[in-house]
Parts: C-alpha cells; sequence; structure tokens
C-alpha cells in the first residue's frame, strides 16, 4: 500500500514537472507577428559543400554577392514562394516581390519575420544590415530603407541563396 501511494505521487510530480517544461516560454518565440519557433541547422563548411553548389556556398556560407542581373530569379512574376537553397525554409513569397531595377531579386517584406535574421555588417567600409536564414545561418543579403509602402524596406537578395516553388 505504501508502494502504491508512492508510485502515484512520483507520477504526480512527473506529470507537473512535464506540464512545467510545456508552459516555459521558448526564447525568441515572443517576436512580433509570429509565434513559430524555428529549429536551427548546424552543419560544418564540408557538410554545407557536400550540398550546396560552389556559388551557392559562396554566397549562402561565405557572405558572398552574385554578379547583377545574372540570376534567373529576378524575371519570376508569377505567384510562388521562394525558400533558402540550403535547407529549404520558405523566405519570401511573390506577394512581396517588387522590381527594384537593381538586379537582385528584391522584396519589400518576408514572407515570416521568424524566417529571417538580420545583423549588421560593417564590411566594405559601410555600415549594412545583413540578412541571413533563420534556419541554416545561411547569407541571404542585405535589407535597406529605400524600399516601396507599406514597410518602405528594401530586402535586397542574393537569388542563388534561394530556389523558387511555384503556387500549385
Ligand atoms: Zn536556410
Amino acid at each position: 500500500m505504501k508502494l502504491a501511494m508512492t508510485l502515484l505521487i512520483a507520477l504526480a510530480l512527473t506529470g507537473a514537472l512535464a506540464f512545467a517544461a510545456a508552459k516555459a516560454p521558448v526564447p525568441g518565440s515572443d517576436k512580433k507577428g509570429s509565434k513559430e519557433v524555428i529549429e536551427k541547422i548546424v552543419k560544418t563548411d564540408d557538410e554545407w559543400k557536400k550540398i550546396l553548389t560552389p556559388e551557392q556556398f559562396n554566397v549562402l556560407r561565405k557572405e558572398g554577392t552574385e554578379r547583377a542581373f545574372t540570376s534567373p530569379l529576378n524575371n519570376i512574376h508569377q505567384k510562388g514562394v521562394f525558400v533558402c537553397a540550403a535547407c529549404g525554409l520558405t523566405l519570401f513569397s511573390s506577394d512581396q516581390k517588387f522590381d527594384s531595377g537593381t538586379g537582385w531579386p528584391s522584396f519589400w517584406a518576408p514572407i515570416d519575420p521568424s524566417h529571417i535574421t538580420t545583423k549588421t555588417d560593417r564590411s566594405f567600409f559601410q555600415v549594412r544590415t545583413e540578412v541571413l536564414c533563420a534556419r541554416c545561418g545561411g547569407h541571404l543579403g542585405h535589407v535597406f530603407p529605400d524600399g516601396p509602402p507599406p514597410t518602405g524596406l528594401r530586402y535586397c537578395m542574393n537569388g542563388v541563396a534561394m530556389k523558387f516553388e511555384p503556387a500549385k
């Protein structure tokens, strides 16, 4: 009888602990506009090299920039989504794409603010805001404050860092 009681108490305690763990706030989950939590993907350069083309590796993992007007994604105007070429996370929608005339695929907002991260980039003697994939940390491009309404932002992306998936 005593044993059964102890077991019951132990079970109740485990249940309470599991409940507390499920309720604990997840860092970053309070971000405005999104409750989604992105699981990070971490790989070594050698592992990425096996998955990516040399051009994709140079941009996504080495912060390279593709030559302007070289990406086939520039001229895509059909409905669909643009996903990370490294990990497949959806990044941008054709609904937010606009023709910036810069030669790089440009968007005025990401598909979900939690799908990208930004960081200050001080390379080339200028201060720019780098845009990265929230899941694999891949370099995508930069965001500038000279975009169209409603955000006034211009996400200037490397086409090689993304793949287009047409809407079904
Ligand atoms: Zn990614």
